[in-house]
């Protein structure tokens, strides 16, 4: 630790409290993340340790890079790469619409940055715009310039065990989980992260507007059923054999998905709907999303960066 020099905290989230600090040797600015653990006494369950390691591995330009983990005296400290902010934050800060180019990169930036992930068989389980860390864009001459988002926060589910209180008790958000999940779905697969990114999608397309912002787990069903329907032995096959289910009133997908996206073209609805399927086993992968005609014409500046 006598490695670090901390500066201010950045954020407070599920695990624990993140610092900015300055390698005292190379000044490089990283984030150091004091992860909270249920039993400080009983110290850093191995298998938790096993799968950090693990995390160290996964490289990638769209990942947050877990540079090293500190484990002494029980307490454990993760490093990370830095980056400016979260998406969170990064809406709350902005005055007016997010730049329908912008969107489109962060979208893919967070498919790609998925699709190595899940082709490694780590899943993330808590995406939401908290868990995004991005650089911020600037539009120079109509294009955008720079403007990466990674993931964060990815992980700690497997190695921690999904959170339902977070360290700073605040309740964790209904918001990104698919219906599957919200009906006691134990047997979790990628499926669970596209229906994230599909929520984060349409956040984005309406500049932070959160699309289904549920209260508790009846409400956020009934938001996502009214928007999309009810599923039926149909359209979901044995739904209504999962843990938690219970019957909703049958809603027909009245509001269509191009009035809660108005700004979103065709091809980025029609994206929007196939991540946005309440039966997990039609939703896109993140692999046949980057390969949506929406991506047609990203710019190859950013398909590289
Ligand atoms: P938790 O697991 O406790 O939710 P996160 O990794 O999500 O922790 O971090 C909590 C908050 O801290 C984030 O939402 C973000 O605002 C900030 N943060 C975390 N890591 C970084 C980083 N590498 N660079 C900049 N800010 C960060
Ligand atoms: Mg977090």
């Amino acid at each position: 630790m006598q490695k670090y020099e901390k500066l201010e905290k950045i954020g407070e989230g599920t695990y624990g409290t993140v610092f900015k600090a300055k390698n005292r040797e190379t000044l490089e600015i990283v984030a150091l993340k004091r992860v909270r653990l249920d039993d400080e006494d009983e110290g850093v369950p191995s298998s938790a340790l096993r799968e950090i390691c693990l995390l160290k591995e996964l490289k990638h330009k769209n990942i947050v890079r877990l540079y090293d983990v500190l484990h002494s005296d029980k307490k454990l400290t993760l490093v990370f790469e830095h980056c400016d902010q979260d998406l969170k934050k990064y809406f709350d800060s902005l005055n007016g619409d997010i730049d329908p180019d912008v969107v489109k990169s962060f979208m893919f930036q967070l498919l790609r940055g998925l699709a190595f992930c899940h082709g490694h068989n780590v899943l993330h389980r808590d995406l939401k715009p908290q868990n995004l860390l991005i650089n911020k864009p600037t539009m120079m001459q109509h294009k955008i310039v720079n403007g990466e988002l990674k993931l964060a926060d990815f992980g700690l589910a497997r190695a921690f065990g999904i959170p339902v209180k977070c360290y700073s008790a605040e309740v964790v958000t209904l918001w990104y989980r698919p219906p599957d999940v919200l009906f006691g779905a134990k047997l979790y697969n990628t499926s669970i992260d596209m229906w994230s990114a599909g929520c984060i999608f349409a956040e984005l397309a309406n500049s932070g507007r959160p699309l289904f912002p549920g209260s508790d787990v009846e409400d956020q069903l009934k938001r996502i059923f009214k928007l999309l329907g009810t599923p039926t032995e149909d359209t979901w096959p044995g739904h209504n054999q999962l843990p938690d289910y219970k019957p909703f009133p049958v809603y027909h997908p009245t509001a269509s998905i191009a009035q809660v996206v108005p700004k979103l073209g065709g091809k980025g609805r029609d994206l929007l709907q196939r991540l946005l399927n309440c039966n997990p086993n039609h939703r896109l992968s993140s692999e046949e999303a980057m390969a949506h005609s929406y991506f047609n014409d990203l710019p190859p500046a950013i398909r590289n960066l």
